[in-house]
């Protein structure tokens, strides 16, 4: 990925697949474009956001640390935080309409935020609470998510698990259905 700096990252590089005319040839072919996976810490850039609201960041050690690795999510448990993420998000996606599967990671490397808020609810319900309110504003501003004619089973938000204990040793706990 080149680093154009603060969370216009993920918007740079789009434009560079666009200007580059893969998106062109994509939609030629009728393809999908998924993407843009572990960005959590491009949409909501510690050098935008850390110097005046350190509380969005995740608490590791004692200390509220940026995302980045080895770093710490940013606080799910904080509201405003998750409004700011949310905006964020569904700027970067008015400016992508190619993108037809939103996917949203977060950053690789970093654990959950260890605040007694986050370790009370859990990442996974935490997560699960921002994926639903993430989609609430793409319902109105995009909604071909997910791309029309796809499988939806009831719900427009998927899940996948990865477990790197290693990592995240905090336990993970049930996830709740947003639906
Ligand atoms: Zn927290």
């Amino acid at each position: 990925m080149v680093n154009f700096g603060r969370q216009v990252i993920v918007e740079a590089q789009y434009r560079q697949l666009a200007d580059g005319g893969l998106l062109a040839e994509l939609a030629k072919r009728d393809m999908m474009l998924h993407g843009p996976a572990h960005c959590f810490n491009l949409l909501l850039h510690a050098e935008d956001y850390m110097t005046n609201h350190p509380d969005w960041f995740g608490l590791r050690g004692g200390k509220q640390v940026p995302q980045t690795f080895a770093g710490a999510q940013f606080c799910w448990s904080n509201p405003v935080a998750r409004k700011q993420f949310t905006d964020n998000v569904e700027a970067f996606a008015r400016q992508a309409p190619q993108i037809h599967i939103l996917c949203l990671v977060p950053f690789d490397g970093g654990q959950a935020c260890e605040c007694d808020q986050c370790r009370k609810v859990g990442a996974s319900n935490l997560l699960m609470l921002l994926m639903g309110e993430v989609i609430e504003p793409l319902k109105t501003s995009r909604p071909d998510l997910p791309r029309p004619g796809e499988p939806k089973a009831g719900c427009n938000v998927a899940a996948e698990s990865c477990q790197l204990r290693r990592l995240n040793p905090q336990p993970e706990k049930a996830v709740r259905n947003q639906e």
